[in-house]
This record gives C-alpha cells, structure tokens and sequence, in this order.
C-alpha cells in the first residue's frame, strides 16, 4: 500500500490530542480575565483555532458569540461536533479559512483571539491585517513564542533558527504590538505544564504506535524523529523560550 502524502502522515500524528498547540484553560481564563467582561451581543474571532480547546474555554467562560477558524478541515469537522455534543452550536461555529485571507466587515469582532497560531502568519503581519476585523477599543489575546534569553546555547538557537526564524525577544513584541496601532494591557508566560499536558505530552505518547504503523516509511520515521527533537529541545531549554499571551486594546 502506497503511504500516506507527507501531510496527512503530519496531521495524523496531531489527531486526537486535547490540543495542537501549547496552552490550557487556565491560561485562556487568565487572558480573558484581562478584557472587561463580555456580554451576550458580542462576537469573538478564533484564529487557527484547531478542534477548538480554547475555543470551549471562552464558550464557557462568556456569553459572547464565537467564530472559529482554522485551514484545517477536520479540525473544524471536530470543533462543530464538539460545539452540538456541549449544546452551544447556537453560539459557537467553526469554519475552514485562511489567516492571510479573512474577509470580514470592518469593526465586526469585539474581540479577536489566537492560541499558538499566529506565527503561521507572522505576529506582525497578523497584528496588521486582523486589526481591521476589529472594533475601535476592541481587544485582541495573541500567544506567540518568544525568546527569553539573549544568547541561547547554540543547540537551541539552531533549532530555533531552523524551526521559527522570526522568534525574537518579548520587548521587541511589544514594540510591535505598539507599532501596530495598539496598547498592551498585560501579558504573561505559560507555564511548562501548559506545553506538556495537553500537547507534548500526549503526542510522545503518540510517538511509538505512530512509527510502528509506519514502519518502512522514511517521510513518517522523519516525521516522528523531527517531533521527538523538538519535545527534546524543550525539555532541555524551556527555560530559554516559551510562549507568551499578550492582551491588547485597538487603539489607545
Ligand atoms: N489554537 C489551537 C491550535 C494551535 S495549532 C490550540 O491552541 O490548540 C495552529 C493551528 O493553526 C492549526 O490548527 C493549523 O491548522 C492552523 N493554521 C495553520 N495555518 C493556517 C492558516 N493559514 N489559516 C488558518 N489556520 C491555520
């Protein structure tokens, strides 16, 4: 049997976990406690939000009404299932789209939100053109990865240079955040636990069945070997990069 194409060998490896990205509920709760409370006639963006973990969070966290978006569409396939099996299909959607690509009307979201997916984009380049969607003093949460240290060990740094290029620095963030036509109302670090309980951790659990199913591919065994390097790498320098949650208003 012929294998897979390389992209649905990836995306089988990241099926069926809580999450595609670091993050968990306590951090989306502690994002969102930073926004003034939202009413029931408010709308939320979710962007690349996956099958939806915060996506669920924010649903039960507000009363607003969310738009979920991702490129994927299984991902949104499950996110839709979830939202009719929790009983808010009334008020959460999900939608296959593209980040680069979001055709909104001007000012019709309250609030935008993106865990672990705007470096798809770019965090500047999100930062410019989502902030159209959004409402003047509307509020946008963003995680994005972020250097911690000015001089990681070269391991790191050429994983990282191989991995995410644009990484830089949490002051240059904000800069850009600035920039950008915004005012950055808090931030914080996700903990390391927000990176293993929902999504290294089940995906190196993954990892041995995953490459038993595949024996004899070279793409999937390259595949698992790039996953496992990377699960490497955070546990040896977590404390030199990690994800940031950045909250800010449009405007000033
Ligand atoms: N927010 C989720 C998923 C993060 S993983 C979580 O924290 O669990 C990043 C997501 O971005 C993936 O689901 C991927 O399918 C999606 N993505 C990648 N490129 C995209 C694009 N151009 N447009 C929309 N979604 C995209």
């Amino acid at each position: 049997m012929d294998d897979p194409a390389p992209d649905e060998l990836f995306y089988e490896l990241f099926t069926g976990l809580p999450r595609q990205g670091p993050g968990s509920c306590e951090c989306t709760r502690q994002a969102l406690s930073l926004i003034p409370p939202l009413d029931a006639g408010e709308r939320i963006l979710d962007i690349g939000a996956g099958t939806g973990a915060q996506t669920f969070d924010l649903a039960r966290s507000t009363p607003a009404t969310i738009l979920a978006i991702d490129a994927r569409q299984s991902f949104i396939e499950e996110l839709n299932a979830t939202a009719a099996r929790l009983d808010v299909a009334g008020r959460v959607r999900g939608i296959v789209g593209d980040m680069t690509r979001l055709d909104f009307p001007a000012g019709h979201f309250d609030v935008l939100w993106s865990e672990g997916a705007i470096y798809n984009i770019g965090f500047d380049a999100g930062l410019e053109s989502w902030r159209p969607l959004l409402r003047q003093r509307g509020h946008a949460a963003l995680s994005e990865m972020c250097l911690f240290v000015a001089e990681p060990p070269a391991e790191c740094r050429e994983f990282l240079l191989g991995e995410y290029p644009a990484v830089r620095d949490e002051d240059s963030n904000r800069k850009a955040i600035t920039r950008a036509g915004y005012t950055l109302i808090g931030e914080f670090r996700l903990p390391v636990s927000a990176w293993w309980r929902n999504y290294y951790g089940p995906l190196e659990g993954k990892l041995a069945a995953y490459r038993s199913r595949h024996e004899g591919s070279t793409v999937a065994s390259a595949i698992a070997a790039a996953v496992e390097r990377e699960i490497e790498m955070f546990r040896r320098y977590s404390d030199c990069y990690g994800y940031v949650f950045f909250v800010m208003r449009k405007g000033e």
